[in-house]
């Protein structure tokens, strides 16, 4: 494993350290029966909650089932309060700032063995990018690079660059000699966006620059629809599952020492799916896959095929109730859903 990478410098505004006084990572502690509407929430910050601040209820269900993260619960709770750096009210963190906010204070992330360059691609919206989840949970290692009005001025050594891209020359991260590389870009952009720049990005294209791939990617638990395959995931999934594939090659016993980079989004998931479980009539667009898509069959106890009482819906109107189950549905300074997933997809 190369030496943790020394601080440098961020695209987005200076972070914020970790703050330490969060509960040690564990199996997430869900609650399955919502608090009642009248049960306000203890005031743990100094903004109290507002009228809109009732809990919502979560499922049971982990987005990947091995899954270990620190107990979400916090985030159920939490009050819009001021950013820290900017002041505008957010609820979880945000997105401008990509500072954490607010009484939920965030795992703290051990320092990654390899530096994530989120490349972002101008049309991404920042409000709607999990990649930026793991900006807020682990600042030292995580940068955040708008494409192409940033990434000029990216200047690393091509040669310990890699580049989370399944072209036909990629490998594996477990097969890359861990010492030569130092950095990982990872691209948040849809398929097409992500083909452009590894075809156009200056840096990107320099003789040294090297492609990894997954060697083995689980399902997406994304809630998106998407035209891709299951193995498609959310950004913020690819970030997470390449530390996987790190730490399975490198450090088994420690597999899920990263597994909090998918904090936000595990709340996100278990939010979403559980207002599908509060509601058995809710339609369900059928282009949903993955286990999203699984989980919400497991939990209503019924198969994938459409039933009396709870039909499907195959036009398109179901994703709007995706929409309407969004974290951001009232606000652009709040985690969002991806508007599409990431690239990284396994070699095929
Ligand atoms: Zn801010």
């Amino acid at each position: 494993m190369p030496a943790p990478p020394s601080p440098r410098r961020s695209a987005e505004a200076t972070a914020t350290p970790p703050i330490d006084q969060s509960a040690p990572a564990r199996p997430s502690a869900i609650a399955t029966t919502p608090l009642s509407a009248k049960t306000q929430p203890p005031a743990r910050g100094p903004t109290p909650p507002s009228n809109d601040d009732s809990p919502v209820p979560l499922t049971m269900h982990l987005p990947h089932p091995d899954l270990v993260v620190a107990d979400v619960t916090p985030l159920q709770t939490a009050p819009r309060t001021p950013c820290p750096k900017c002041d505008v009210r957010v609820r979880y963190y945000c997105s401008t700032c990509l500072v954490p906010s607010g009484p939920a204070v965030p795992p703290r992330m051990p320092r990654l063995p390899f530096t994530l360059d989120v490349w972002k691609h101008k049309y991404e919206l920042k409000g709607k990018s999990t990649a930026l989840h793991g900006r807020v949970l682990a600042p030292e290692d995580v940068r955040v690079w708008d494409y192409p009005s940033e990434t000029d001025t990216f200047d690393e050594d091509p040669g310990k660059v890699l580049v989370l891209y399944p072209s036909p020359q990629a490998q594996p991260i477990g097969e890359i000699d861990p010492t030569s590389f130092t950095h990982v870009v990872v691209i948040d952009g849809t398929w097409y966006q992500a083909h452009q720049m590894v075809r156009d990005a200056p840096f990107l294209r320099r003789p040294g620059v090297r492609h990894v791939s997954f060697a083995n990617p689980p399902k997406t638990s994304f809630w998106r629809f998407q035209q891709k395959s299951e193995q498609h995931l959310a950004t913020i999934e690819a970030m997470w599952w390449l530390l996987r594939e790190y730490q399975l090659a490198h450090a088994p016993a420690e597999l899920t020492t990263y597994d909090n980079m998918l904090w936000y989004y595990t709340f996100q998931y278990q939010r979403i799916l559980g207002s599908y479980e509060a509601d058995q009539q809710r339609k369900l667009n059928t282009r949903l896959k993955g286990a999203f898509r699984s989980d919400l069959d497991a939990a209503r106890g019924r198969a994938r095929s459409p039933t009396p009482g709870g039909q499907e819906s195959g036009d398109g109107k179901g994703d709007s109730d995706v929409k309407r189950a969004r974290l951001d549905d009232d606000s652009a300074a709040q985690p969002a859903v991806d508007v599409h997933n990431a690239v990284a997809h396994p070699r095929s």
